[in-house]
């Protein structure tokens, strides 16, 4: 099993992977080369979605970051709201698996030739980027920026 991931190039990386045998130009390995970007397969597994440990549903289909934080208090205020809440009445699809309950992801450990490694390692670091800069964004938002 597969997943194909879109990977962003820098200028470098060009030179890297051709070193690696993958050219720009219709190379095997590679037919989906766009220029600044490229998707790529990696060997995949089937793993329970950590979003809602597999249940296939969440509160309101809200990740678990997204989620409101109740206390006690609340809900002796509104009983109707915990005990509605503990039947499931608020469960939706969970927004990660789409209540698939599996989510497939890249099996780290099947990674084995120089080229698959090196896409991996530029993918890793394009997604940490894109949490890191998410994350900010968030902040200054919270911040009220
Ligand atoms: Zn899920």
């Amino acid at each position: 099993m597969k997943i194909t991931v879109e990977i962003f190039l820098g200028d470098d990386d060009h030179d890297k992977l051709a070193a690696l045998g993958m050219e720009p130009e219709g190379a095997p390995d590679c037919p989906n080369w766009m220029g600044d970007s490229i998707e790529h397969d990696f060997p995949a597994s089937w793993e329970v979605c950590g979003e809602c440990d597999g249940q296939g549903t969440t509160m309101f289909g809200w990740r678990n970051a997204d989620q409101p934080a109740y206390t006690a208090e609340d809900f002796e205020e509104d009983p109707d709201f915990y005990s509605n809440m503990m039947a499931g009445a608020y469960d939706k699809p969970c927004p990660v698996c789409k209540g698939r309950t599996t989510i497939k992801v890249v099996d780290e450990n099947d990674i084995k030739n120089p080229l698959d490694v090196y896409l991996w390692q530029l993918y890793r670091k394009q997604v940490a980027e894109q949490e890191r800069d998410r994350r900010i964004s968030e902040s200054e938002r919270r911040m009220g920026a």
